[in-house]
């Protein structure tokens, strides 16, 4: 049975570029998957049946604009690896086999190929570049937060398309938050390990005698850090694992979950 109530997100700061860009992240509702997948689940590697998963993606792309064909499926291996994505690639993750493995952001200037990654709490990032028409997007959780994934995404965009990061326009989307991403010491002794000013992102609670990890305000100063200016950043409210209903969260969900999905293409 197929949900009426498709939902998903878009993000204020491309409003402008509606002409130019689609860039979305889904929600639970809307798919034909149950129990534990209800029901927009979009991770192939989450135990779902995957013609179900197969379904869901069809519906999502139809009700986004986005053509089945077009999509490109990340291989997500919590990893700073950029792919360069051209034509050859178009339907790889989806209706072809990949012949790439450990990529966690995907870059190109080519229109009508759908960028497509994969979350349950991690950070969708995307970024856009009105000027060269080029597009990014990339999963971020502490490890690829912690190797600088925005950073490479930057650099990547800016040696293969002369991308100058004054221009970029970025959203962070939804993720779990800075009150609800608890993690042990040796996660914070990565960050204290990097030098690169993140204290203040990085909050410890006497009651669970546990630090709390700001993914998006960390990725945040990263971006800035690459000459990306700070009103040209858009960060999302929702917290992934406080919002069960409208988000599979890793977290939230105790690794009994899908996937939701962030897409972005140029037209
Ligand atoms: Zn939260």
């Amino acid at each position: 049975m197929i949900e009426n109530n498709f939902r998903y997100l878009t993000f204020p700061i491309f409003d402008r570029h509606k002409g130019d860009l689609i860039a979305v992240f889904s929600t639970r509702h809307g798919g034909v998957s149950t129990g534990i997948f209800e029901s927009m689940n979009l991770g192939f590697s989450t135990g779902d049946k995957k013609e179900n998963v197969f379904q869901n993606y069809r519906i999502f792309t139809d009700n986004v604009g986005i053509d089945f064909k077009n999509v490109v499926i990340s291989s997500q291996y919590h990893h700073n690896n950029i792919k360069v994505v051209t034509e050859d690639d178009i339907g790889k993750g989806l209706i072809r086999d990949q012949d790439y493995e450990d990529v966690d952001g995907l870059i190109t200037n080519r229109p009508d190929i759908a960028l497509t990654t994969t979350h349950a709490d991690c950070a969708p990032i995307y970024f856009y570049d009105p000027e060269r028409k080029v597009i990014g997007l990339a999963h971020a959780g502490w490890m690829g937060t912690s190797m600088d994934i925005c950073g490479e995404m930057v650099r990547t965009m800016h040696q293969t398309f002369g991308t100058n990061p004054q221009e970029l326009l970025v959203a962070i989307g939804p993720s779990i938050c800075k009150d609800c991403y608890e993690v042990d010491i040796d996660v914070k002794a990565v960050f204290d390990e990097l030098h690169v000013g993140v204290d203040e992102l990085v909050t410890f609670r006497q009651e669970t005698n546990k630090y709390y990890l700001d993914i998006t305000g960390i990725n945040r100063k990263l971006i800035v850090d690459q000459g990306i200016k700070p009103e040209n950043i858009y960060l999302s409210d929702y917290c992934t694992m406080t919002n069960l209903d409208l988000f599979f969260s890793h977290r939230g969900h105790k690794g009994r979950r899908g996937s939701n999905a962030a897409m972005m293409q140029l037209r």
